[in-house]
C-alpha cells in the first residue's frame, strides 16, 4: 500500500544541471557572471526583515515590472519563479482530465507540472529541426484542451518560432483555450523575426506570457518569475498562488536587478556574442546543432548523449544530457566557452 499516490511512482523526476566543484558548469543555462550590482546589497538590507512575513501583494514589484512592460500592475502575477507560476497557471485553468498540450522535447518541468496537478499531457513531437510544430499543435487541441504551452524559445533545443508562424498558430486557437507562451529566455533573443510576446500579443485575452528573473537577470538563485495575462487570468493565477510565495528577500532582489538593465544587457550581449562564436566551431563537427536564440544550445546526439556528457564531465565541463535525444550546453564565459570547445578537440 502506497501512502502517496502511486502514479507519481511512473513520473520521471527533474533532473537538475549537475554541480560538480571544481568543474565549469555549463548545465543549468544560467549567466555566469554573478549577480547583478545592487543585488547582494539589497538582499542584506531586506534579510534584516526576514522575522516578518514579506508583502503579499507583492506590490511593489509588480508596479515596477508593470511599468516597465507598459501594462497595467493587475495583469501581473509573480512566483517563486516561472516553474512555479506554470504550475499555478495550470491549477487556475485545468481540472482534473483536461488536456494541457505541449511540444516536446521541451521543458522537462511541463510534463511534471501536468502530473501533479491531475492534468492530462499532450505532447506533440518537434520537427526534424527541433523547432516546435505548429500545425501539429493545433490540431491536437480538443475540446479538453484548457491551455497550451508554447516555449519560445525551446529549452533545450534553442530554436525560435517567427511571428508569422505563430500569427498564424494562435489564430487557429480557440478564444476559450488558454496560450502560455514562456519566454523564460526573451532576452537573448536576436532574430527580430521572433516575437515579443507581451508587444505582439498583449491584447489577446486567452494569452499569457511566462518570464523569469532566473536567466539573463541572474537571480536563479532567489526564485522570481512573472507573469502577464489579462486581469482576470493574472487574478485567477494570484488566487491559486501558495501565499507569500515570492519571499521578502526576493522582492528585493529582484528590484534591484531590474534598476541594472544596462549591465544585464551588456552581459547578455557578451552571451550572445559567445553564441556566435561557439556555435559556428561547433557546427564544424557537428553541423546539425540548429539555430539557437538562447543563451544555450542544443547537441542532437541520441543515444550518445550520455556518453558525450561523461566525456566533457571527464575534461571538468558538466553539461546537460537528455539521453536518447540530446546534449544541452550553456554558454559561459569565454575562457569557460573555449574548456568545453577543448574537449571537441577545437
Ligand atoms: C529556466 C526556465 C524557466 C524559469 O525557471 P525559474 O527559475 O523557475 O523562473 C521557465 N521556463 C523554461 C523553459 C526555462 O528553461
Amino acid at each position: 500500500m502506497s501512502l502517496t499516490r502511486p502514479d507519481l511512482d511512473a513520473l520521471p523526476a527533474y533532473v537538475p544541471g549537475r554541480s560538480v566543484p571544481g568543474a565549469i558548469k555549463l548545465a543549468s543555462n544560467e549567466v555566469p557572471y554573478g549577480p547583478l550590482p545592487g543585488v547582494v546589497e539589497a538582499v542584506a538590507e531586506a534579510v534584516a526583515g526576514v522575522h516578518r512575513y514579506p508583502d503579499m501583494g507583492v506590490v511593489a514589484l509588480r508596479d515596477r515590472i508593470a511599468s516597465r512592460l507598459g501594462v497595467d500592475a493587475d495583469r501581473i502575477a509573480t512566483g517563486c519563479g516561472s516553474v512555479a507560476l506554470t504550475e499555478h497557471l495550470l491549477r487556475a485553468a485545468c481540472l482534473p482530465g483536461d488536456e494541457v498540450v505541449y511540444p516536446w522535447r521541451s521543458f522537462e518541468a511541463y510534463p511534471i507540472i501536468a502530473a501533479t496537478t491531475a492534468a492530462t499531457s499532450v505532447r506533440v513531437p518537434n520537427t526534424a529541426e527541433h523547432a516546435h510544430d505548429l500545425d501539429a499543435m493545433a490540431a491536437a487541441i480538443t475540446d479538453r484542451t484548457r491551455l497550451v504551452i508554447v516555449c519560445n524559445p525551446n529549452n533545450p533545443t534553442g530554436t525560435a518560432v517567427r511571428r508569422a508562424d505563430l500569427d498564424a498558430f494562435l489564430d487557429k486557437v480557440p478564444s476559450n483555450v488558454l496560450v502560455a507562451l514562456d519566454e523564460a529566455y526573451r532576452e537573448f533573443v536576436t532574430d527580430e523575426t521572433v516575437p515579443d510576446g507581451l508587444a505582439a500579443y498583449g491584447d489577446r485575452p486567452n494569452v499569457v506570457v511566462l518570464r523569469t528573473l532566473s536567466k539573463a537577470w541572474g537571480l536563479a538563485g532567489l526564485r522570481v518569475g512573472y507573469l502577464i495575462g489579462s486581469p482576470a487570468v493574472a487574478a485567477a493565477v494570484r488566487k491559486v498562488v501558495t501565499p507569500f510565495s515570492t519571499s521578502g528577500a526576493a522582492q528585493a532582489a529582484a528590484l534591484a536587478a531590474l534598476s541594472a538593465e544596462d549591465e544585464m544587457l551588456r552581459r547578455v550581449s557578451l552571451v550572445c556574442a559567445e553564441r556566435e562564436r561557439v556555435v559556428t566551431a561547433v557546427r564544424k563537427v557537428y553541423p546539425e546543432v540548429p539555430e539557437t536564440q538562447s543563451n544555450f544550445f542544443w547537441l542532437p546526439l541520441g543515444d550518445q548523449s550520455a556518453q558525450f556528457a561523461a566525456r566533457c564531465e571527464e575534461a571538468g565541463v558538466i553539461v546537460r544530457s537528455f539521453q536518447g535525444d540530446g546534449v544541452r550546453v550553456t554558454i559561459g564565459t569565454p575562457e569557460e566557452n573555449d574548456q568545453f570547445l577543448a574537449v571537441l578537440g577545437i
